[in-house]
């Protein structure tokens, strides 16, 4: 405001600051007004498809998948009709809440309208990923929601539709999660439904199996079965390596290629590796008790077990617990286990060193591990991977590789165990080159424990 002189001239200006702060206050209220819904406070429809604009020009740099989830509450109409407006307000309100808990940090969450909402999951790898979301949003809503005293149980009708793949635009992409959103409801809701039809099949096979892979767990599903590693000098079965089957009431043994990459996805595979672990060192330390002998035990860690920060503490732990010796446990990682994180790989390898578990280096020769890295980490094992396996003895190619991996193992002082021995002529050839041990269906199958101590020795 300006203030004049006695002769009407502009003496100074003066401003009160608090109106001017008031002012910016009231004006980012209106824009959060003009983006939110007041209700729930999530971010209504306008916002909704800026920031779905966004994340879909961010996933085509990335070249990663972004995927628009259309919810919506499957007798929502119900509660308001028998309880309701301030209810049903309530009960929305609720909802938000438990969806917001449930989705991934970066994801947005959305108000569509009455009761539909919308998350827009990002910077995916790939369509499948999304089945990990929605597993979660599922298992979020299997209990009701308290709302006034009572107990309301909330489902929802959902289609999913996927950018690149399913529209170019926030539009499109919209629409298409809604029609799809449409053909759940019209199969009785409750139901997830893709807007590209392949993908329908293929996710309710990986949701149904997912559910099912949490239980398999808790109902004891999951077996170790192990497959016997021989010395080639004495003849001898030294060790075995575990390894995860899921016996499914229904399907029987489910192969671990169909399950374990769901395993990884989900992040179960932390439980579960943790799982196969204590039951390898019980099952060890049981044959032990029987056989007076106490086999080499190989584990199998995953990258997300590796990377947990917990792994150190989690082998220290089951040891205590099993009472089995350190030094016959070996865990196996893959050379991009290892790589992924140098510094972090070098803490954790020093560690398990110190407490004298080794460390095995798996199917090695197939990823980009630099020989500088070998050197550099306490490692004690090479497994020879079965693809170099096979071509022996005639390809000259696999021929010199595997021989050069038991040249420069035994110049670090690794051992190598050769993988996929099938044939005597493989074997052979193995010992011939000097090669530390074997493993394959030439010894032996993957099988339950009773059979390990069935397998005879190597023939000279
Ligand atoms: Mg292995």
């Amino acid at each position: 405001m300006s203030h004049r002189d006695q002769n009407g001239n502009i003496a100074y200006f003066s401003t009160i600051a608090r109106n001017i702060s008031e002012r910016k206050q009231f004006e980012a209220e209106l824009q959060h007004q003009a983006t939110h819904d007041v209700l729930t406070g999530l971010a209504n429809r306008v916002l909704l498809a800026e920031q779905l604009q966004t994340e879909m020009n961010r996933s085509q740099r990335r070249n990663s998948v972004t995927a628009v989830v259309f919810l919506d509450m499957d007798n929502f109409k119900r509660v308001n009709d028998s309880l309701g407006h301030g209810i049903g307000d309530q009960l929305l309100q609720q909802v938000s809440v438990r969806l917001g808990r449930h989705i991934r940090p970066n994801d947005i969450l959305a108000r569509y309208g009455g009761d539909e909402f919308v998350i827009v999951a990002s910077d995916l790898e790939n369509a499948d990923a999304i089945t990990a979301i929605l597993d979660k949003l599922n298992r979020a809503f299997e209990h009701p929601v308290h709302v006034a005293r009572q107990d309301i149980f909330v489902s929802f009708s959902a289609g999913i539709a996927v950018y690149p793949d399913d529209g170019g635009d926030a539009d499109t992409l919209l629409r298409n999660a809604d029609s799809a959103m449409y053909q759940s409801k019209a199969d009785g809701g409750r139901a997830f439904r893709f807007y590209a039809p392949a993908m329908n099949e293929r996710q309710q096979r990986l949701l149904a199996m997912e559910s099912e892979l949490h239980r398999a767990l808790v109902r004891n599903e999951f077996v170790v079965y192990y497959q016997p590693q021989a010395e080639l000098a004495s003849g001898q079965v030294t060790g075995a390596e575990a390894l995860i089957r899921w016996r499914h009431p229904q399907r029987g043994l489910v192969p671990p290629d169909e399950f374990i990459p769901l395993l990884e996805e989900t992040g179960l595979i932390n439980e579960v590796g943790l799982w196969v672990l204590r039951r390898a060192c019980l099952d060890m330390t049981t044959y032990t008790q029987t056989h007076g002998l106490c086999p080499r035990v190989s584990v199998n860690l995953s990258a997300r077990q590796f990377a947990s920060g917990e792994l150190v503490q989690q082998v220290a732990q089951v040891l205590e617990e099993t009472g089995f010796p350190p030094d016959r446990l070996e865990l196996e990682i893959t050379e991009q286990i290892l790589i992924s994180d140098l510094q972090a790989s070098k803490a954790i390898l020093g560690a398990l060193h110190d407490m004298g578990v080794s460390v095995a280096i798996d199917d090695f020769g197939t990823g980009y591990c630099s020989l500088a890295y070998l050197k550099r980490l306490p490692l004690h094992v090479l497994k020879v991977d079965r693809t170099f396996v096979a071509g022996l003895p005639a390809d000259h190619n696999d021929l010199a590789i595997v021989e050069a991996i038991i040249l420069l193992a035994h110049k670090l002082d690794l051992q190598v165990v050769a993988e996929g021995v099938e044939t005597l002529g493989q074997l052979e050839t193995l010992r011939s080159l000097g090669c530390d041990m074997v493993q394959g269906y030439y010894l032996g199958k993957p099988a339950p424990l009773q059979a390990l101590a069935e397998t005879g020795a190597l023939a000279h």
